[in-house]
């Protein structure tokens, strides 16, 4: 049997989860004071997932940079692909909070979105 540490981040709580694995199953759930935590753990132990914050160049923009993220959650073995995406391409001023920067990234159903207006310079 193995055992994974984690540290429950779905509330300010921050519970200290112990997930017991079997192989790729999860057998028991320690530590967590709600079921979300349960969740969180099994989620975390079985297939990680992150939100992803990051920049985009915008050239034309105030500001050369666009902070921009992920508006759910991806799996967490695909974020230096859903980076090198983002790395890839240019937006052009002017933008506002919210505007779908790239959708459904990387065939993950999630859409980048800005993070702030970014008016032109
Ligand atoms: S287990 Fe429940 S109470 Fe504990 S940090 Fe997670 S969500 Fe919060």
């Amino acid at each position: 049997m193995e055992e994974k540490n984690f540290i429950c981040t779905a509330c300010p709580m921050g519970c200290k989860l112990i997930v017991r694995m079997e192989g790729d199953e999860v057998i028991k759930i320690l530590g967590n004071r709600c079921r979300r935590g349960e969740t969180y753990g099994r989620q975390e132990a079985i297939a990680p997932q992150r939100m992803v914050a990051t920049t985009v160049r915008i050239p034309n923009g105030f500001y050369p940079l666009l902070p921009v993220y992920t508006k759910g959650t991806i799996p967490k073995s695909r974020i230096p692909e859903v980076l090198a995406k983002i790395r890839a391409i240019e937006v052009s001023a002017p933008v506002k909070a919210e505007d779908v920067i790239i959708p459904n990234i990387i065939g993950t159903g999630v859409d980048v979105i800005a993070s702030r207006d970014m008016p032109e310079k």
